[in-house]
């Protein structure tokens, strides 16, 4: 019998020691990636100045206009099925294909090719600068291939260009179908976040963050309407939360929130205090290693584009 009890609280010691060892671990890699991160955030800002904290102009506002379609096949253009030939002052753009490999490099080299394959059509587009100036969508219902929407004329703010890609990469993280239920479509109701038809896993990344910032905010944000595209309505909502979120725009809903949050997690350094939803993605050792990840080749990109 005693050799019985010894036996088990050995046992238990062990997997405690254990458990122990794993999140030390764990932290361990976390203090590492961050760090990784943040000296090429130092080094960026010292040469270029905040990649989050600037002016963009854009006092040059011009009607929507789609300009070239591709279909991208394994995170390659492939075949061009659409060029805008109506456009008089977009012409040499619409004809210029290596202009529009770069516009498909400057997203392909900045994320890995696990998250760009997912991409399937690139519209390259234009309103001027400064309103529009890329979106993600998905093509199918189950969130596994989406189109890429970016606006060419926005390389000339290119660090606003490079934060919006930031920004648009965050929806895929946070939507893709790795992080959606597959089956939800026959129910009628979720008891996770809902992304569009879908239900959201139990532990996604968007199903977490909505139930950590966004169920108790969710009745006064339906009772302002923020929901429907009137930015007096965004700002009445924006104006008492305004120490929560980290721009305007993410008020606009959980998955702005996300994508603008996640932005400022990739951008800024981590000791500045953007606020809680900032630090939430600090609890995942992927995506802290995927920030090192992003920022590493960023420092190799935006020198590159810088001038435009
Ligand atoms: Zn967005």
């Amino acid at each position: 019998m005693k050799q019985t009890i010894l036996f088990i609280m050995i046992i238990v010691s062990l997997i405690v020691v254990a458990t122990f060892t794993i999140e030390q671990k764990k932290q361990q890699q976390i203090t590492i990636e961050t760090e990784i991160g943040d000296k090429i955030i130092r080094k960026l800002e010292s040469q270029y100045g905040s990649f989050i904290d600037y002016e963009w102009s854009d006092d040059n506002y011009e009607k929507y206009k789609s300009l070239v379609v591709y279909d991208v096949k394994h995170s390659q253009l492939e075949h061009q099925k659409f060029a805008n030939n109506k456009t008089v002052k977009h012409k040499d753009f619409v004809g210029d294909t290596s202009m529009h490999q770069e516009i498909w490099q400057d997203f392909k080299n900045l994320f890995d090719q696990e998250y760009t394959n997912s991409v399937e059509v690139l519209e390259i587009t234009t309103d001027g600068v400064g309103q529009e100036m890329a979106a993600v969508e998905s093509i199918d219902d189950l969130n596994k291939t989406w189109t890429l929407y970016i606006d060419y004329q926005e390389r000339k703010n290119s660090k606003d260009y490079y934060s919006t890609l930031i920004h648009e990469f965050g929806h895929l993280l946070t939507l893709r179908d790795d992080q959606t239920n597959q089956f939800s479509l026959k129910t009628s109701f979720c008891f996770t976040y809902q992304v569009a038809n879908l239900c959201s896993l139990k532990n996604s990344y968007i199903n977490q963050f909505y139930k950590r910032f966004w169920i108790n905010l969710e009745q006064e944000w339906e009772e302002k309407k923020v929901g429907e595209d009137d930015y007096e309505n965004l700002l009445s909502f924006y104006n008492v939360h305004s120490d929560e979120f980290v721009t305007d725009y993410a008020a606009t809903n959980a998955e702005e929130d996300i994508a603008e949050s996640w932005m400022y997690f990739i951008l800024s350094l981590s000791d500045e205090d953007y606020g809680e939803r900032v630090k939430f993605f600090y609890e995942y050792p992927e995506l802290v290693k995927l920030r090192a990840n992003i920022l590493k080749k960023l420092a190799i990109e935006y020198p590159k584009s810088n001038g435009v």
